[in-house]
């Protein structure tokens, strides 16, 4: 069996079991297995494949056909240019999640230019990508990140030591493990899927750890907790930065100010979905 051969076959099985991009997802997966790019395997279609790689391409796009995402079975996913390594021990790393971390960098670049010791958060941090993001961007900053999953954690200080990026990773519910400490900004993309809708999420989804998603009966359990908690961990003038669910921003607005933050923002992923909620801690810099 070619290459080309290969190709085909394995797309038309994806395509069986209703994969979406099938042929997409056949290319990633022979292109892993046999070390190369996907350019570079189609340049060379005419190449055969060993028995022992045919063996395992199959098995991979059983894999797949299964509906394990892609990048679990490749083990990597990049996130604001870093090859960030992903397992079901977290969420992967998101495109809508690089509009939160493109937004908390537009505050936190400066704050860093006008002075050292400022201090990020990261919460509910999973595979470590907004933390690792936002440090690898200001290395002056001191980045903290906490989870409540030891398995994240393990996945997060692997993904932060393999990229040489010095981030604190602290195991505990939300703030609990930072009693009296205040931060300039603090960003998190929680579980926020409303419960009833988990089961009809698309199948890849559902190989995601539940923890990472559930929101709670309204999905907005971890705002109620993070609006009523933050003020109490941010410096004066200190910012929040909120990932929701499009239909949510109204619902976190209100929770936000209700707990005290003002100058709210919302602010849209590229599809123009409402994806990111912003409000700050009003008061002169301390
Ligand atoms: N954006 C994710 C999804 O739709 C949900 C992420 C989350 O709950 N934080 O699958």
């Amino acid at each position: 069996m070619t290459v080309r051969e290969a190709l085909r076959t394995g797309a038309a099985a994806l395509e069986a079991s209703r994969v979406p991009d099938a042929r997409l997802d056949a290319e990633y997966l022979l292109a892993d297995l046999l070390r190369t790019d996907r350019l570079r395997l189609l340049a060379d279609a005419d190449t055969p494949l060993t028995a022992a790689q045919a063996e395992t391409y199959r098995a991979l796009l059983a894999r797949r056909a299964a509906r394990e995402p892609l990048q679990y079975i490749l083990g990597t996913q990049p996130f604001m240019g870093h090859l960030l390594a992903v397992s079901p021990a977290a969420l992967i790393p998101r495109a809508d999640t690089e509009i939160l971390c493109e937004e908390a960098l537009a505050a936190l670049r400066p704050l860093c230019q006008a002075g050292p010791g400022v201090r990020a958060l990261d919460l509910c941090t999973g595979s470590g990508a907004l933390a690792i993001a936002l440090k690898a961007a200001c290395p002056s900053a001191a980045v903290t990140a906490t989870d409540l999953s030891d398995d994240a954690l393990r996945l997060a200080r692997d993904n932060a030591f393999q990229l040489g990026v010095d981030v604190s990773f602290v195991q505990g519910d939300l703030f609990a493990p930072l009693a009296g400490e205040r931060f300039a900004l603090i960003v998190s993309n929680p579980p926020y899927i409303p419960r009833p809708e988990l089961p009809t999420l698309q199948a890849e989804v559902l190989f995601e750890p539940r923890m990472a998603l559930d929101g709670g009966e309204d999905g907005l359990d971890f705002y109620r907790r993070i609006a009523r908690e933050a003020p109490a961990h941010l410096v004066r003038g200190g910012q929040l930065m909120l990932e929701i669910g499009s239909p949510q921003a109204g619902d976190v607005c209100a929770l936000l100010s209700e707990n005290g933050l003002t100058r709210l923002r919302v602010v849209r992923d590229l599809a123009g979905l409402d994806r990111v909620v912003v409000g700050v801690l009003e008061g002169p810099s301390i």
